[in-house]
């Protein structure tokens, strides 16, 4: 190469971290690299197939497509060719001097995870490239000098150049050799002292069948073929065994894990297609980093059009991994026109309720299977309350933790919640909490547990909003217990076994105190509640915190959060007439309505219902309080014992 019209360039920062990761730490699974370079050429001939299909000629038009690797002890090299798209000088620089930002931060973020996970040991390679648009650079594993010679596959320029690095901080481009391919890309590695194996022809080979093993095009290394299989999802169900789609699942997803299950359609009405769908074993982080990694691999008649499209399936089934192969969409479509093309929507639809009966199926016959299906994916899935046309097949779907179960793992369906509900009972009810604990102190959950009335527990703050779009399952409600109306459960017998003796009625002059006691604690509380009243939902609290306005407490706190409302909440303060404390006060408040420890114990009370609802923002002024009151009960404690 002359060096005189080489430029040489500095890598863009985050390329120099990804690299200094790369060629600095030690992985197994290092021959991954040679998936990625297969990969990469194995895209690039799909993106030559496109164009033509497009009615684009590209240069040499007879050449084969095919990826050829070429093995050569003497040089120390490993060479990669492939037939397809080739990039121009201009493009060598930016594809392979540049990265995608949120590609490096999604890369980092893995990559800790999986050191993390190795403890010390070396990290596994194959769990962290390739999904960042980082799988080119892994070459450098086991490279210390690469040169990728290109020539473009369409346009005027056909020169080809030629990209030369050793991973550190630089890489040249330069003007390539008369030795350069007619069209596509050369990917020379000059293998480190270490990585000898990778000359060997059986190892490589080895390498390819286990990793590249579904590559649409024709792998050769030193001219014989390697790769031989066929299009998984056009094979009918019968001849493929597991092995085989777990194989291509892996392959697809680059995950070291089965899948949990696999669904194989094919369809001739209303549209045709074959697909090959995966439930992976694994959660995915789609609200976070993996936010774009969803969508299903789009072919037209075994031709790849679209990587992840996001118009065949719904963003509640983003957990799904696959492909659809369809004959009824020309081969020259533009990726333009596929959003809104009727041939997908259709295919959707279509895999919406396949998969919607394979999930039921699994639900009925396998429940230990779909209880992990729910637990690794049910919170993407029940973002499918939105769907309108599909809310009752899609209740009947849902699982939740709640009151009858016996731990915070058990899930129980809206049908089991039913078939276990008393006669009489039309209402789904809900609490909202951050875990199991939480929600098994909610004061509102009082009656319900003295009624034997089983309550849903929500962990996360999307399920109320999947509670209102569902609106209603079988002609049941769903209603939160906070907003219970006083009478609710009338119907309802006490269980016998949480019969406690009831507190003695008040006599009509008491009752009429109590009237004034409420007013007094409403005037010690001023502007922070909104009015204090007898509460008919508690049985062991004395007292409690409700809306106004009956929205829940976390729907309340979500508005909030989204408003950046930081202020406290007005609220109504309920207290249970029948409880010891509030029958105590009655008596301190007869002595003297202006008492002292009274106004002090009504703060405290107040606090400890701010503090539940976890509005609480002076926790020193609650402290002292509370330790002000200790030392009088303890003085008043010795004094009535005689101690
Ligand atoms: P990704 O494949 O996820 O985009 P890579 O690091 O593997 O990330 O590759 C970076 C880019 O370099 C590719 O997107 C592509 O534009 C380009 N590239 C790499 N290898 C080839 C090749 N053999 N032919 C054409 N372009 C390639
Ligand atoms: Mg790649």
């Amino acid at each position: 190469m002359p060096e005189t019209t080489a430029q040489s360039c500095e890598f863009r920062a985050e390329v120099r971290k990804v690299l200094s990761i790369l060629t600095n730490s030690l992985y197994t699974n290092r021959e991954i690299f040679l998936r990625e370079l297969i990969s990469n050429a194995s895209d690039a001939l799909d993106k030559l197939r496109f164009r033509s299909n497009r009615g684009e000629t590209p240069r040499h038009d007879d050449l084969p497509m095919e990826i050829r690797i070429h093995l050569d002890k003497d040089a120390r090299t490993l060479t990669v060719e492939d037939t397809g798209l080739g990039m121009t000088a201009a493009e060598l620089a930016e594809n392979l001097g540049t990265i995608a930002k949120s590609g490096t931060e999604a890369f980092r973020a893995q990559l800790a995870a999986e050191e993390a996970k190795a403890d010390g040991e070396k990290a596994d390679a194959a769990n962290i490239i390739g999904r960042f648009g980082v799988g080119f650079y892994s070459v450098f594993m086991v490279a210390d000098r690469v040169d990728v010679t290109s020539r473009p596959a369409f346009g005027d320029d056909d020169s080809a150049a030629t990209w030369t690095s050793d991973g550190l901080g630089t890489y040249t481009v330069a003007p390539a050799g008369d030795d350069a391919p007619q069209r596509g890309t050369r990917i020379v590695a000059h293998l480190k002292e270490d990585a000898a194996e990778f000359l060997e022809k059986f190892r490589v080979e080895s390498v390819i069948r286990k990793h590249s093993a579904f590559v649409p095009f024709p792998v050769l290394v030193d001219g014989e073929q390697v790769n031989t299989q066929p299009a998984l999802w056009r094979e009918p169900r019968s001849s493929v065994t597991k092995e085989q789609y777990d194989a291509f699942y892996q392959a697809l997803t680059y995950d070291s894990k089965a899948p949990l299950d696999v669904l194989h359609i094919s369809v001739d009405a209303p549209v045709q297609f074959n697909a090959l769908l995966y439930i992976p074993d694994v959660r995915q982080d789609l609200f976070g980093l993996d936010r774009d990694f969803w969508g299903l691999d789009l072919y037209a008649s075994r031709v790849l059009i679209q990587h992840r499209n996001k118009e065949l399936i719904p963003d509640w089934l983003a957990f799904l991994k696959g492909v659809v192969d369809t004959e009824d969409l020309p081969l020259n479509i533009s990726r333009e026109t596929l959003q809104e093309n009727v041939v997908l929507r259709k295919i959707n639809q279509t895999i919406i309720k396949q998969t919607l009966g394979h999930l039921e199926k699994m639900a009925a016959q396998d429940a230990a299977k779909y209880a992990a299906f729910w637990r690794l994916h049910g919170r993407i899935f029940k973002l499918a309350y939105q769907d309108f046309a599909n809310r009752e097949r899609i209740a009947g779907l849902l699982r939740f933790n709640t009151s009858a179960l016996d731990d915070g793992e058990a899930l129980s369906s809206l049908d089991d919640y039913i078939a276990r509900a008393p006669e009489g009972q039309k209402t789904f009810w809900y609490v909202s909490a951050p875990n199991r604990e939480a929600a098994r102190l909610s004061p509102h959950l009082e009656r319900f547990t003295r009624k034997g009335i089983e309550v849903l527990f929500l962990y996360e703050p999307v399920d109320e909003f999947v509670m209102e779009g569902m609106g209603k399952y079988k002609d049941w409600e769903f209603k939160a217990i906070e907003n219970a109306a006083d009478d609710a459960l009338d119907a309802f017998a006490d269980k016998a076994d949480s019969e406690k003796p009831a507190a003695a009625p008040l006599s009509d002059d008491d009752s009429a105190s109590f009237d004034k006691l409420l007013e007094r604690i409403k005037e010690i509380l001023g502007q922070r509640v909104a009015d204090v009243r007898v509460s008919h939902r508690l049985a062991d609290s004395p007292a409690v915190l409700v809306s106004p306005d009956g929205m829940t407490s976390s729907m309340e706190k979500l508005m909030r959060a989204m408003q950046k409302d930081d202020s406290l909440p007005v609220k109504v303060l309920e207290v249970n007439r029948d409880h010891a404390l509030l029958r105590s006060l009655l008596k301190m408040f007869k002595a003297d309505p202006q008492d002292k420890t009274l106004a002090g114990m009504v703060e405290n009370l107040f606090d400890a219902c701010m503090l539940q609802e976890g509005y609480l923002r002076d926790a020193q002024m609650l402290a002292g309080r509370s330790s002000h009151l200790l030392e009088q009960a303890a003085a008043w404690y010795v004094e009535v014992k005689k101690l």
